[in-house]
């Protein structure tokens, strides 16, 4: 394969999320690309941070430490856990990012809080949602979100700041739209509830589905593919 051109899909990328926000009558600046740079290397995220990407996604522990090591002296790259997380990494995760999107269960959150070092500001969290039923199984169930979000949201060393979800895929626009405007309105109920809570970020929106997400209200949208190209 041959390797993508990281000036170029980053600049498609910019254009391709600025048109969404126009058509959906949103302001430029109301979301953010996230550089899901899972499986490529350091070398390619070193590239995508030259052209002026700073957050970046990774879903797997180990390699997400290697990349950081060999990029430490990036000091103002923002690091996103977005894959599944099981207790015994929650230490790693807590000392080595600034935001996880995927947490989806009280013991998880707990642990990340109590490991979250004091030096450091509260650690970001999202909590992904099975808002497509069960096709996923990641994720609160939408009936148990609110009792995850009350514990959460007491936990010193966490700030929750929104709702992660990766919908099943679906073939048109509208089908892609149905299960992110439930998103968008979990995340609107929570910000009735908390007014004072920094719940300001809906996670959602990858390659295939950037339009809908943007059309529903994404303020954080995570690309892999279509910045770093096909992965293996
Ligand atoms: C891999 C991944 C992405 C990026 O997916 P693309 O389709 O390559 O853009 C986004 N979010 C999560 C949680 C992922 O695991």
């Amino acid at each position: 394969m041959t390797e993508v051109v990281l000036s170029e899909t980053l600049a498609a990328a910019h254009a391709r999320l600025a048109a969404a926000l126009h058509a959906a009558g949103r302001d430029e600046h109301a979301a953010q690309l996230l550089a899901v740079s899972k499986t490529k290397p350091a070398r390619m995220v070193r590239d995508a941070y030259r052209h002026g990407q700073r957050d970046f996604g990774e879903n797997y522990l180990q390699e997400a430490l290697d990349k950081q090591a060999e990029l430490a002296d990036l000091t103002d790259i923002v690091w996103h856990f977005i894959g599944p997380l099981q207790s015994n990494k929650t230490r790693a995760v807590a000392e080595h990012f600034d935001w996880v999107h995927s947490v989806d269960r009280e013991k998880i959150a707990r642990r990340l809080s109590e490991q979250r070092p004091e030096h450091l500001p509260a650690l970001n969290v999202c909590l992904q949602v099975n808002i497509s039923g069960e096709t996923s199984k990641s994720g609160v169930s939408p009936e148990r979100l609110d009792t995850l979000v009350s514990a959460v949201i007491e936990m010193p060393g966490l700030a929750l700041r929104g709702l992660m979800a990766i919908p099943a895929p679906a073939a048109t626009l509208a089908e892609q739209r149905a299960p992110l405007a439930r998103l968008r309105q979990a995340l609107e109920a929570l910000q009735k509830r908390y007014p004072r809570a920094p719940l300001d970020t809906l996670s959602m929106g990858m390659s295939d589905d950037l339009e809908a997400a943007i059309a529903e209200g994404a303020t954080l949208v995570r690309l892999g593919t279509a910045i770093f190209g096909a992965r293996r």
